[in-house]
């Protein structure tokens, strides 16, 4: 049975208007995921940001509520639901569970190509592991000298007998520090590599080949720990591999793969962060909203003057809010469908996470320094809505391909 949920009435500013005709079951997450968030104080999140700790606990409370394999069958734990359920959870962590948010994203994202390229034991293993949270997963693609340019990595992968040998450096690693395993893209070099040219990946990249590596696996380290400007909290930084051993039964998919697993996971991904980017921009808008309703309460404001400016102002960041919100479900719809398109993924992560940086931008212009009190959470939204601009692929990078698909 569809139905049309118009507004949440948590508070006098609670009012993310949702034009969607969802499911009950999807609203049935929509609700789970809003207890689960409202039951985490503004204590916790701004902790979160300032200590730069990730808060294990709660990721492992998230799991036990379902929302950590969310959309994955439950043949292996998953909670069975669509991709539209899991950006309405997103939407509503981005929007004040900020503390598990990005890690738990993430960790969906790697459980994606497992459930698609995995081996049955693979499954058992990680996908189980996963959906009750014994595992936390994270993926490493990014090298120091391979961001937007994912076919220039440099970390190498050998077949030595019964095991792979892995040497190199991903970097800006979300729950790298953390984390229990890691999907990792690397070069495919020695006899094996000959596997890939076969295949037809003679082409640039066409050696990247995807691994499962657990932390404990000889030769892991954690490298750098990273004090960023915005995305704190998710102990993201360096993951290094010196001789590092992996089975042989953790290649994932096939030689040569690894580019078809890294970029499928990514399009899906690029989805999940665009909600929890409308949910930066609806976050704050509340804060602003907040505000605004005080200042007109405590008679700062009167609709005949100021807030009449102001309103028009608003009036325009609610309908942006609004149009990436739209944006997004379609894209999710579209995952639902099994139709991933690259492009629409891409227009919605630019749109939302463009839309966050606005909205919280445009919010502490309007509050003047108020704006910046650090327990609005403006602040941090706007520090994690310039992350959001340039991860999993930037923005810029998001248009060229959307601009090239356009053209071909
Ligand atoms: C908070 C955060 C979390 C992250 N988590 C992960 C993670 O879990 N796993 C992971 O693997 N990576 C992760 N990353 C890395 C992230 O995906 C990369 O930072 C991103 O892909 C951009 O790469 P780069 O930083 O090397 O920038 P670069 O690729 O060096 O780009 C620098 C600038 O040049 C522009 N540019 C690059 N190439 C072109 C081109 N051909 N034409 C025009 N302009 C171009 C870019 O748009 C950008 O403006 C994370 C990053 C951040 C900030």
């Amino acid at each position: 049975m569809l139905e049309t949920r118009k507004a949440d009435t948590g508070t006098d500013a609670d009012k993310n208007i949702l034009l969607g005709r969802f499911s009950s079951e999807q609203l049935h997450w929509l609700d789970k995921a809003r207890q689960f968030a409202r039951a985490v104080s503004l204590d916790e999140v701004m902790a979160s940001d300032r200590d730069n700790v990730f808060r294990r606990d709660m990721f492992e409370a998230a799991c036990r509520e379902g929302f950590g394999s969310l959309p994955f069958n439950p043949q292996y734990g998953g909670s069975g639901a669509d991709y539209v359920s899991f950006c309405l959870i997103n939407e509503e962590f981005g929007r004040r569970c900020l503390p598990v948010m990005s890690s738990l994203g993430v960790h969906v994202l790697c459980q994606e190509p497992i459930n698609r390229f995995g081996t049955p034991e693979q499954k058992e293993k990680y996908l189980r592991g996963s959906s009750d949270g014994t595992y936390l997963a994270a993926f490493g693609l990014t090298e120091p000298n391979a961001g937007s340019d994912t076919a220039a990595i440099e970390t190498t992968a050998r077949l030595a007998g019964d095991h792979y040998v892995l040497n190199g450096t991903k970097t800006f690693i979300t729950s790298g520090a953390s984390a229990d395993y890691f999907i990792v893209m690397a070069k495919l070099i020695g006899e094996a590599s000959q596997d890939a040219t076969e295949s037809g990946a003679a082409k640039r990249g066409g050696n990247i080949t995807a691994f499962i590596v657990e932390k404990d696996y000889p030769g892991f380290s954690i490298g750098q720990k990273f004090d960023m400007l915005g995305m704190r909290g998710y102990s993201t930084c360096e993951i290094v591999f010196s001789d590092c051993q992996v089975p042989s039964h953790n290649l994932l998919g096939q030689h040569g793969e690894g580019r078809k697993v890294a970029l499928s996971s990514l399009a899906k991904g690029r989805v999940t962060i665009a909600a929890q980017a409308v949910g930066w921009a609806q976050g704050a808008l509340d804060a602003l909203l907040i505000e605004l309703q005080r200042h007109y309460r405590d008679g700062d404001l009167t609709l005949a003057n100021e807030l009449n400016g102001m309103a028009v102002k608003l009036g325009d960041l609610a309908v942006k809010v609004e149009a990436a919100r739209a944006l997004i479900y379609q894209a999710a719809r579209f995952v639902d469908a099994g139709e991933s398109n690259v492009s629409v993924a891409g227009m919605a992560k630019t749109m939302a996470t463009d839309t966050a940086m606005l909205v919280a931008g445009q919010a502490i212009d309007m509050l003047g320094s108020d704006g910046l009190k650090n327990e609005l959470l403006l602040e941090r939204i706007f520090r994690d809505a310039k992350a959001g601009q340039i991860y999993e692929g930037t923005n810029q990078i998001q248009r060229m391909l959307i601009a090239r698909d356009l053209l071909k």
